[in-house]
């Protein structure tokens, strides 16, 4: 029997995980859940300079909001700290598997494959600049090992001496110099790498006693059995070095199989898309909103008001498509659809309007009641009272014309309240001397009406119209300003019929006083 699938979505706690981290972490769930496989969270917080408190929260809190939950590393909301049946691999902080890695980095140090360095970080930065005052660039590499104060070139017992006084020194892989690293990539095909362009790494740190991203996602993957590695193409260019690695730990006939996701583009396919494309073109870049320690906050898809089904579906088409005409997924037909071959190599362009078109769709699809529910909560924030049979009604007026259910307010607030003032370009148009006499005429007829619906409403106010020779476009459109203040809205029977006999007379004695 074939191994179970194990992925991880593996982020760094710096800060709110940007829509392209939703989609690594959507298209690890989709691959694990199709097999029946793992979906795993792992937090490499190893680089404590960069740490964000509220970060881990924040993934945590964006994961579960898509309904992407992982099987192992998270409970209740938290990341799991104790190994159990579930979570056999806890804590997965790497911060709290500290004392996993040293031995590792020590062992390719034994076996040649790494070797200590003992350069000051003063020393690195003048070896910087005196190459960069000769118009090179510094590379920590063979060309230079040699030369630099480094266990390859000191004595045993300098090295030993030089371990134990100071902790300012780091482990370095020591790339092989020549070779041709041979690589697969799921979505990319076979790619190869002259390691000579590669530099030593640095894989361990005794300052911090602390692991860097290589050496601890290398040794976590193996550890928590990861068979498939799905993430972002900015580690295409640490896969060599990953290779090179699980060879040099002894590990390259269980190594995972590695997918590179491409770039999330902005709207005009020229580059990365990010927080300031979001800004300056009026879109979130972030699943929830953030608020930085400077207090600057960045808006999220969730408080715009997207479905978190709608977010799903519209991030799962980034970058995947099913090869048919259909767009509209739910999670679980994403888990039966999706598949590698199908990723695309090129980056997806984020389009603003495909994400209006997707919540908008959803709006649709989602029941009048269960959006009334939605908008009432809406209403009693704003302090507006109403009954929910009420609001379902004025729901399926206006469904149609919403993307959000914030809109619902925008679109027909005055199904709430009558008009606290009136569209006057609309008066100039069509309010003329005989208007007050027409509309008293209109609420006499109104007022003697026994069944007040919708169908009657309709019928009876074009019959008089005709009937008297009035101007059905004036009448029709004063009628709809003394309704709604302003010349919008579904029709204006529908209007008159929803709010009633008592408050569709009282809005047209308002007006007429407004205007007299
Ligand atoms: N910690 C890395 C990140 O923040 C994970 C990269 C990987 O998945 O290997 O993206």
């Amino acid at each position: 029997m074939a191994e179970k699938t194990r992925v991880r979505f593996a982020p760094s706690p710096t800060g709110p995980l940007h829509m392209g981290g939703v989609r690594t972490a959507l298209y690890n769930y989709l691959y694990a859940k199709q097999s029946g496989g793992n979906f795993i969270l792992r937090i490499e917080d190893t680089d404590s300079q960069r740490f964000v408190p509220g970060a881990e929260e924040y993934i945590i809190e964006a994961l579960a909001w898509c309904g992407i939950s992982p099987d192992e590393g998270v409970e209740n909301g938290k990341m799991v700290e104790v190994p159990s049946e579930r979570h056999p691999h806890a804590p997965y902080r790497q911060s709290q598997r500290k004392h996993l890695y040293r031995e590792y980095a020590e062992q390719l140090v034994n076996n040649g494959f790494a070797y200590y360095a003992f350069d000051t970080s003063e020393e690195l930065d003048q070896l910087r600049a005196s190459y960069e005052a000769r118009g090179e660039t510094f590379t920590y590499n063979y060309l230079v090992r040699d030369k630099l104060t480094t266990s390859i070139n000191l004595s045993e017992e300098e090295t030993q001496k030089r371990l134990t006084e100071g902790n300012h020194w780091v482990v370095r892989f020591k790339m092989p110099v020549d070779r041709v690293v041979k690589m697969h990539d799921m979505i990319r095909g076979d790619i190869e790498v002259n390691s000579s362009t590669l530099d030593d790494k640095v894989l361990w740190k005794a300052i911090d006693e602390l692991p860097t991203y290589h050496l601890a996602n290398i040794v976590d993957d193996h550890l928590m059995e990861i068979t498939d590695v799905i993430r972002g193409e900015e580690w295409l260019p640490s896969l060599p070095l990953h290779y090179l690695l699980y060879e040099a730990l002894g590990w390259s006939h269980n190594k995972p199989n590695f997918a590179h996701l491409s770039l999330l583009l902005k709207p005009d396919g020229k580059g990365k898309l990010s927080k300031r494309d979001g800004d300056r073109l009026g879109f979130p870049v972030f699943p929830l909103e953030w608020r930085n320690s400077e207090g600057e906050v960045s808006r999220g898809y969730r408080e715009d008001g997207y479905f978190p089904e709608a977010f799903v579906n519209l991030l799962a088409f980034l970058g995947w498509n099913p090869g048919t005409e259909q767009e509209i997924f739910t999670l679980e037909q994403l888990v039966k659809e999706f598949t590698l071959e199908r990723v695309i190599k090129s980056g997806a362009k984020f389009n603003p309007d495909k994400a209006h078109w997707y919540n908008q769709e959803y709006l649709r699809m989602r029941k009048t009641d269960e959006l009334a529910k939605d908008f009432s909560q809406i209403l009693s924030q704003k302090g507006v009272k109403s009954d929910i049979n009420y609001v379902t009604e004025v729901i399926s007026l206006l469904k149609e014309r919403a993307v959000f259910i914030k809109d619902f307010w925008e679109l027909g607030e005055f199904f709430f309240k009558a008009p606290a003032d009136y569209d006057l370009s609309v008066k100039a148009k069509f309010w003329k001397a005989e208007t007050p006499q027409i509309l008293d005429d209109i609420t006499k007829s109104l007022n003697e009406l026994q069944d007040f619906s919708k169908e009657s409403v309709e019928l009876l106010i074009p019959s008089l119209i005709k009937e008297r020779g009035w101007q059905m476009g004036a009448v029709m459109n004063t009628l709809r300003l003394a309704m709604v203040g302003a010349s919008r809205g579904p029709g204006v029977a529908d209007i008159i019929a929803l709010i009633g006999k008592e408050e569709s007379l009282s809005r047209i004695q308002k007006i007429i006083k407004a205007f007299a």
